[in-house]
């Protein structure tokens, strides 16, 4: 190592990621393998952060030991820094320890200035080229280290071109772009009353500073905080000597990927441009041309590269997405990374490596990103339906998306954030955008391939793109583009399907998701490993099914209410509240008793063998009733004749009805429990339909396992009393049975108090169902609705939360509250069983937990199952994995001794 600041690319190994980033280890790896790689040297993440301890200041000594390594370079090249007569150039590329790809800076072609160019010219005999290398230079260079927005510098290129009658760059010769260089250089004077560098060693100091910088700029905040990765890490800096894709025909620059990153299928990916630099492929301002063209432009290259990027997947175990530029026929690798991928693909590269004996089954299971699952199992456009194809462009990343048409991204996030679904329509993505990609269902671009930076970042983050769509006409400042004849406006909506590449006007129908073969098998495989069980959400036998389809084993909460609100029942259900009399209210619940039991026998029919377990009436009941202020309305307006009379008496006794049942804070009123102990002819209908559909199962010979769950019990005595009436009903409906079928009888915590009294309510409960949607709302006293309408949203921007708690269960809070209803529930009521239901149960990080804390069950929704049963196998093997290295730590000091 070169002081403590640098090391060269042959001193390090891919092992080293944490210190050189993953950029950096990775040049190191391959060097060392031999591969033909541009020598350098990297400059740590540890310098970086001493950087930003240092309020933006190079670290003393850093640029000392740069410039001994980059001494070592002139030695093994035989050129010099800032030599005139044998340049050296260098690339500065920043290079973090996550790859975060097109967030942060990369400068190339630093040490040319107005003597080392003609140098450059001399040594190539190709003074186009080399004045494109240097108008390249002062145009990054003014971007990246002065500030200068890049399409000024576009502009003055633009305006030289129509000057001169030129279509493309490439017709630029080397008097044009010397013109630019001097035009260049005055933009930088005007904007910044600076001159450019003409040292050397001076442009590679600021270089280094900003890409530095560029750790902490907009966008690569917004990439972190999306994917997770702490802003205190820092990025390397790697300098490496140049090659050049742009010497001519011979030349050229490109990415590979080892496998398609869309579909997962086991061929060789990618783009190229001949004539081209770095930046030119990624960017998406030229759409670049299909790898397997490179075969018949450069044979040789080709088959070398091919062989290349199977050695680096197989070096690696896992699909590479790889950099590469040739030179005058030479081949060089400028940087490989674990490809970005969308979840089919990661999918079956995961089931793929397994079975060619790469990984093993719990590797894969580890791998697949749990999260993206929900993705795959989004609906995808029906097969037949009629679609109004405007245009074809590139399939980037798949999945539909409908929403309506944006052409920026502050406008994206505006409209998302009023609630609107939009799909962001650019001439091609900038690294800028990223908020807008963000906020977007899905991203369209006209120009750029498939390894553009829009499409990598859209495949990262699981969103719907098209890319490369050179049929659109955008014109965004018109806020239009067009297309086969027609003007598509902002506002207006489409629907993008990345999986071929479609842009559709207006809404398309969507059909269901399939199980894929290799979906099948990974979650197979995740069965096998995983401990908690995991069940469904389902009101309705048709969800049952679905989510069975899925995977699911049970029922962990049906919610009763849902069933109360259908058009034929809610007339009856409103009945029985306004009901004067006890008689009253029976008889209407007499007529509901019926509907309800057949709810029950269509999802125990649907579960046969299964548990599921039906949560009796939760919500207030005035949720059942009409609104005051419409009624009000009504009344007023109603006529005042005799006939009418009966009608407006009606009306009024309602407005009473509804005023009386009316609470101040009905989340913390007369609902779950309390209404079964205050209204029991409720909760008793409910229970003997359970029953009564329980005893039609076992006659038909369906397996019911059926299980009660009593909401918000917040103190003993209302659990207990509930339970005395669903055994003595039991008894009154099975008679004898009622001891054979099993039931069981459990509760939702969701109350502090049921949390803190656990040892004194478990002893009444077979199970405890934390409803971890409301336990979040009363242990951080948020009203979720009000919270999330107001002001949550400003408390995760500031950083004050971390996360939405209604979406991460919240480890420290809630999460104490649970784990000690478990201890002391269990300690008990040995047999006591727990889960989790409410959204969390779907939530990866959130099963994460529910392992930890030793729970048997999480409940979701039932497309999240598959999702679940995932996230509940890497959080066993995270588990074990914990377990071991902290055993091995354990052993450690005992081994020193
Ligand atoms: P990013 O992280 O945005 O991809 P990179 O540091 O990888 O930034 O560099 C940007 C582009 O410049 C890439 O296409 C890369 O291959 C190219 N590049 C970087 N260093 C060199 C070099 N020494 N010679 C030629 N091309 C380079
Ligand atoms: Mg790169
Ligand atoms: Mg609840």
């Amino acid at each position: 190592m070169i002081g403590n600041w640098v090391m060269r690319f042959e001193e390090g190994h891919a092992g080293m990621n944490s210190i050189l980033g993953g950029k950096g280890a990775n040049l190191a790896e391959m060097t060392r393998a031999g591969l033909p790689v541009p020598p350098g040297f990297t400059i740590t993440t540890e310098a970086c952060r001493e950087y930003y301890r240092h309020g933006s200041t190079l670290p003393e000594g850093l640029m000392e030991q740069a410039y001994r390594a980059l001494a070592e370079l002139e030695r093994q090249l035989e050129k010099g820094f800032g030599d005139a007569n044998r340049p050296l150039l260098v690339s500065v590329r920043s290079g973090s320890v996550h790859s975060m790809p097109g967030m942060m800076d990369t400068i190339l072609n630093v040490g040319l200035n107005d003597d080392t160019v003609e140098g450059l010219v001399r040594a190539t005999g190709n003074p186009r080229f080399a004045y494109d290398c240097y108008r390249r230079l002062v145009q990054m260079f003014g971007n990246v280290v002065f500030g200068i927005e890049g399409i000024l510098f576009e502009r003055l290129l633009h305006e030289l071109k129509t000057a001169r009658g030129l279509e493309q760059d490439r017709d630029v010769d080397a008097d044009g772009w010397k013109t630019l260089v001097r035009q260049f250089q005055a933009l930088i004077r005007r904007q910044t009353g600076q001159d450019f560098p003409q040292a050397a060693r001076d442009q590679l100091t600021l270089a280094v500073d900003a890409v530095f910088r560029s750790w902490d700029n907009a966008r690569a905040k917004v990439y972190r905080k999306v994917h997770r990765i702490p802003d205190s890490q820092g990025t390397a800096v790697n300098v490496q000597a140049m090659v050049f894709g742009n010497r001519g025909e011979d030349c050229g620059t490109g990415v590979v990927f080892t496998r398609d990153p869309s579909t997962g299928r086991n061929v060789l990916y990618g783009e190229f441009l001949t004539n081209a630099q770095g930046e030119d492929v990624v960017a998406g301002s030229r759409t670049p041309r299909a790898i397997a063209e490179l075969e018949t432009v450069m044979p040789d290259v080709y088959a070398q590269l091919a062989a290349t990027a199977r050695k680096l997947e197989a070096h690696y175990r896992d699909m590479q997405d790889i950099e590469f530029t040739v030179e005058s026929g030479r081949l060089y690798i400028l940087q490989t990374r674990t490809g970005k991928r969308s979840a089919q693909a990661t999918l079956k590269i995961g089931v793929d490596l397994v079975a060619e004996g790469v990984l093993t089954p719990a590797e894969a299971v580890r791998r697949v990103e749990a999260g993206h699952l929900d993705q795959l199992l989004h609906p995808t456009i029906r097969s037949d339906a009629e679609l109004d194809v405007l245009a074809v462009g590139l399939p980037a990343s798949p999945g539909a998306a409908t929403g309506q048409v944006v052409f920026d991204a502050d406008t994206a996030e505006r409209w998302a954030a009023a609630g609107k679904r939009v799909i962001l329509v650019r001439a091609e993505t900038t690294p800028e955008d990223i908020h807008g990609v963000l906020a977007a269902e899905g991203v369209l671009t006209s120009r750029g391939g498939m390894t553009s930076h829009a499409a990598v970042v859209a495949r990262g983050m699981g969103k719907p793109c098209v890319c490369g769509c050179e049929a659109l006409a955008i014109d965004a400042e018109d806020g239009t583009f067009a297309v086969a004849g027609a003007v598509v406006r902002e506002g207006d909506c489409v629907t993008i399907d990345g999986a071929s590449g479609r842009v559709i006007r207006g809404e398309v129908p969507l059909q269901e998701a399939e199980m894929t073969a290799e979906l099948r098998q990974l979650l197979a495989w995740a069965d096998d490993i995983r401990t908690l069980r995991v069940v469904a959400n389902a009101d309705n036998p048709e969800d049952a099914r679905k989510a069975r389809e899925f995977g699911a084993e049970g029922i962990g909460l049906c919610r009763t209410e849902h069933m109360f609100l259908t058009p034929d029942r809610l007339p009856i259900v409103q009945a029985m509240i306004l009901a004067e009399t006890r008689e009253g209210r029976l008889e209407a619940l007499g007529r509901l008793l019926p509907m309800q039991r057949d709810d029950f026998e269509g999802l125990f029919r649907a579960m046969d063998g299964l548990p599921v377990s039906i949560r009796l009436l939760d919500p207030p009941l005035h949720e059942f009733l009409p609104n005051l202020e419409e009624l009000k309305a009504r009344l007023e307006h109603s006529p005042a004749g005799v006939g009418s009379l009966v009608e407006r008496q009606e009306l009024e006794r309602l407005i009473r009805k509804v005023k009386a049942l009316h609470e101040v804070n009905p989340m913390l009123g007369q609902r779950g429990c309390r209404l079964g102990i205050l209204y029991p002819e409720i909760y008793e209908m409910q229970v003997e339909a359970i029953f009564l559909a329980v005893q039609t199962c076992l006659a038909e010979g369906v397996k019911v396992l059926p299980e009660i769950m009593i909401p918000l019990v917040g103190h003993v005595n209302e659990l207990k009393l509930l339970r005395e009436m669903v055994d003595r009903t039991a008894v009154r409906v099975l008679h004898g049975d009622a001891l054979t079928c099993g039931y069981k009888v459990g509760t939702m915590i969701e109350v502090p108090r049921a949390a803190l009294t656990a040892a004194q309510i478990a002893p009444y409960a077979d199970f405890f169902s934390f409803g971890t949607n409301d336990l979040t709302q009363m242990t951080y006293g948020y009203s979720r609705d009000d919270a999330e309408g107001k002001f949550l949203t400003a408390y995760v921007d500031r950083e004050v939360l971390a996360h939405n708690p209604f979406q991460v269960l919240d480890r420290e809070g809630v999460g104490q509250l649970i784990e000690w209803a478990v201890e002391h529930g269990l300690k008990s009521q040995p047999a006591l069983k727990t889960g989790v239901c409410g959204e969390h149960g779907g939530d990866p990080q959130s099963i994460g937990f529910c392992h930890e804390a030793g729970l048997d069950y999480v409940s979701c929704s039932p497309y999240r199952i598959p999702l679940a049963r995932l996230a509940a196998a890497q959080a066993k093997l995270e588990a074990d994995a914990n377990a071991v290295s902290s055993a091995a730590e354990a052993l450690r000091p005992a081994v020193g001794h």
